[in-house]
């Protein structure tokens, strides 16, 4: 839409008390552009008679109405009350201006001027009443794979700039035929100013491609020329789902990027995948067709359905059931050994389609949807580089010419205790904000550098960019130039301080440096800004200090340890070092992250135990490996001391003999939580752990009593140590007396939660505090975190856990913003 501006809004005047006729301004700021807010406003301005105009400005929608004064309050109270499903209104203001008289309500065009304080919405899955027309004979968008209506579709992947008008969105190159031109320009059509609105006649078309014996793409036989589209040309989408249904892998081009896609049932084909993506035992997300499939292949409780058919539609992890055939026609490398299942719905009109409506034939109603995307690569957006850098992986690409602009990755979250636990914020999410507890100056935190992401800030809002991915390699430096560059453009915020970690060798400080341009870089402290983010994501605003409870796998100390078993007496200023998991040599670096066996043995000898040939991490150890490592620890020679409390979770998961070689992140840990589960099988939901609805007196796995650390201040101006040496004598003594390994992980479980009470508790002894702070990969643990949260709210205290800001380093980027970038009080 290029219609000219309008006139500048007149300056507002105090207008004179005239009697029953008023006319206002209001401005409404939030997430208000792309998601139906003019036309509501049109609507309710309709039906209460008002006149005047309403307009998209780069501060949010401007409305100016003037009528009866009962009815412009009227108005003014409902403008935010009934606003449409997908907006978000963070404040309405008002002036009073001069009444004008005119009986008509108008939309005028966009203006582009002034500060841009707009809000872009996050992309949305697809809505009931788009679902409905897409599976109507009768109706025009029938099959259409890009319906979408101003309540649902792509939203921040699309859009280029601001403000939010077709123009600044990668649908700018899809003229409106009539028919969506009449529907878009209807302020009683639910498409009314929908920018993505489209059909078969004018839209995005989708192509099948081939790969040919070489591994070259080229055209499928039977898919129509991108020019001659139509809903009775040869359809790409059927004959996706017959080569899906074959056995082949497909990368499917979504909203954030590309997903590779095949059959996940069918085990030939989910064996290639995982061998040509050189995955290592990663599980997979499978997309269900509807619940009733999900249902049969996990355990779901009221929660669980509820994030899964939301809006959002991130993965869900679920707990798998192994009393289903349709869990067991699930292929093993879906998912390796994995108590849990990473399930999602369809979120597009396309994936609905690729999983079959119910006139269709037949075809694969489970389908493993992973990151199209090579090991720790970022996902692939772009037409050109899917043909080329997938191609060693697929059998076909189902495309379509609506360009990305941004990639988006799948978010992943779970349920603990009822409530959502985002374990990966990107789509559905990004690019929301955070609201924050104060105001902060222009400012981009970078972020650490695995699960990067980067937050900019400016006044009371935090934009959290979508997943970037782990720092280590060119491609996901340039994914984290552009997304960027675009975040900047879509909230206006120009940058005046950067922060980034201490650590002196993370790539995330070093594009912090090398782009810095003669800003300040603040260096963040690892853990302390893992506290100041989930005190920031819960809007504390308090200046008495709280108890940081920081765990995770590693972060850059201050001694130049890794540090990530950590107690910290913190605020957003600063943090004193209440106490630390003791310190134990981390021999030989990644290889102990790698092999969990090796922090086992690492631990064992430095609770000055032995390595008896009995001990499952002892015998997973090769001889001359073992050797090595005994004169390695001996001498200390390349061994950094650690305090990681995610390396005291992989040490105890060895020891018991649940896992030696990781192959993913943070496995050895996944299946100590998994083991300790299943102690205490008592009772209907005994197997779903503590996110079951369980009554409130049953019996918990951490209930065991059972390990302690032992608690030591070598001097008073120390940090105290958590020595876990009792724990593994304890360990030791259940393993000889063939204790159950659910029950040896369960009494580890609880003997960390009971360790965080007795600091807390020392805390509020010493330091007067009441609130306690949870964050760090390791409370991705949703048992040890429902554990700790009890335990402390029983004694007392409050406690801050992350919901919707990722407790692992995706959450960093928050905490390093509002450490480094708080506006402080004058003088
Ligand atoms: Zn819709
Ligand atoms: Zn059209």
């Amino acid at each position: 839409m290029t219609a000219p501006l309008p006139a500048p809004l007149p300056a507002p005047l105090t207008a004179p008390d005239t009697g029953a006729v008023e006319r206002r301004r209001v401005t409404v700021r939030g997430v208000v552009q792309g998601v139906g807010f003019r036309p509501f406003v049109f609507g309710l301005a309709h039906e209460l008679r008002l006149s005047g105009y309403v307009t998209n400005t780069g501060e949010g929608v401007v409305t100016e109405v003037e009528g009866e004064r009962d009815t412009v309050a009227s108005f003014c109270d409902r403008i935010a009350a009934d606003a449409p499903p997908l907006a978000v209104v963070e404040s309405v203001s008002h002036e009073p201006l001069v009444a004008q008289g005119g009986s008509a309500f108008h939309i005028q065009p966009s203006r582009a001027d002034g500060p841009r304080r707009t809000l872009v919405p996050p992309d949305t899955a697809t809505c009931a009443d788009c679902l409905a027309e897409l599976t109507d004979p009768a109706d025009r968008r029938h099959r259409h794979p890009f319906i979408t209506c101003t309540h649902c579709g792509p939203r921040f992947t699309i859009v280029t700039g601001l403000p939010y008008d077709r123009a600044n969105t990668t649908m700018a190159a899809f003229p409106m035929c009539p028919r969506c031109e009449r529907e878009y320009t209807d302020p009683a059509d639910r498409r009314f100013h929908a920018q993505p609105v489209a059909c078969h006649d004018c839209g995005p078309t989708l192509r099948l491609l081939l790969a040919n014996p070489n591994g070259r793409p080229q055209a499928a036989p039977t898919a129509p020329a991108p020019t001659a589209p139509g809903p009775t040309a040869p359809d790409p989408v059927a004959q996706a789902r017959r080569l899906l249904a074959d056995g082949a892998i497909l990368a499917v081009k979504g909203l954030g990027g590309y997903h590779l896609a095949c059959d996940a049932t069918n085990t030939d084909s989910v064996a290639a995948l995982r061998a040509r993506k050189a995955r290592g035992d990663k599980p997979f997300a499978v997309m269900a067709a509807d619940l009733t499939a999900v249902a049969e292949l996990v355990h779901l409780s009221d929660a669980e359905r509820a994030l899964l058919t939301g809006n959002r539609r991130p993965i869900v992890l679920l707990n798998r059931r192994h009393d289903s055939a349709a869990a067991n026609a699930l292929a093993d490398a879906v998912a390796p050994g994995s108590p849990d299942l990473g399930v999602m719905l369809p979120y597009t009109p396309l994936h609905h389609l690729l999983l079959g409506l119910a006139d269709d034939p037949p075809g694969p109603r489970l389908l493993v949807m992973t990151s199209g995307n090579l090991g720790g690569e970022p996902i692939v957006t772009d037409d050109a580089e899917a043909l080329t850098r997938l191609a060693p992986l697929v059998d076909g690409w189902l495309t379509h010419d609506r360009p990305i602009h941004v990639p988006c990755d799948d978010s992943v979250a779970r349920i603990l205790d009822g409530e959502e636990l985002l374990v990966r914020r990107s789509r559905g999410y990004a690019p929301l904000p955070v609201p924050l507890p104060f105001p902060v100056t222009p400012a981009l935190a970078v972020g650490g550098d695995l699960k990067n992401t980067f937050c900019l800030g400016q006044g009371r809002h935090a934009w959290l960019s979508a997943h970037i991915g782990d720092m280590d390699d060119i491609a996901t430096l340039a994914a984290f130039d552009r997304a960027e560059t675009q975040l900047e453009s879509i909230t206006g915020v120009t940058p005046a301080l950067l922060a980034a970690d201490r650590h002196p060798g993370y790539r995330s400080g070093g594009w912090a440096r090398r782009n810095a341009a003669g800003r300040p870089v603040r260096a963040v402290q690892h853990h302390h800004a893992h506290i100041a983010a989930v005190l920031a994501e819960n809007g504390h605003d308090h200046r008495d200090p709280v108890l940081g409870v920081a765990f995770d796998g590693t972060g850059y100390g201050d001694d130049g340890a890794v540090w990530g078993g950590e107690f910290l007496l913190a605020d957003y200023d600063g943090y004193q070092r209440l106490a630390h998991l003791a310190y134990v040599p981390l021999p030989g670096g990644d290889a102990a992250v790698h092999r969990p066996y090796r922090m086992a043995l690492a631990h064992l000898h430095a609770a000055n135990l032995p390595w008896s040939g009995a001990l499952p991490c002892v015998a997973a150890c090769e001889h001359d490996e073992l050797a090595v490592m005994a004169r390695q620890l001996e001498r200390g020679l390349n061994c950094v001391p650690t305090s990681s409390m995610g390396r005291l979770f992989d040490a105890v998961s060895s020891l018991v003999g649940l896992c030696q070689h990781a192959r993913y992140e943070a496995q050895a840990a996944i299946e100590l939580e998994a083991a300790a589960r299943l102690h205490h099988p008592t009772g209907p939901d005994a197997d779903r752990g503590p996110d079951a609805d369980r009554a409130p007196d049953a019996p918990h796995p951490t209930d065991s009593p059972g390990y302690a650390f032992g608690l030591t201040a070598p001097q008073p101006d120390q940090p105290m140590r958590l020595d876990p040496a009792p724990l593994f004598e304890a360990i030791l003594a259940d393993l000889r007396a063939a204790a159950p390994t659910a029950l040896i992980a369960a009494r580890f479980h609880a003997a960390v939660a009971a360790a965080v009470r007795q600091v807390a508790a020392l805390a509020r002894q010493r330091h007067g505090v009441s609130t306690v702070a949870l964050s760090g990969g390791v409370f991705a643990n949703t048992l040890l975190a429902h554990a700790c949260a009890h335990g402390l709210r029983t004694d007392g205290f409050t406690v801050l856990r992350h919901r919707l800001v990722p407790p692992n380093d995706g959450g960093l980027a928050l905490g390093q913003l509002v450490v480094a970038a708080r506006a402080r009080a004058a003088g």
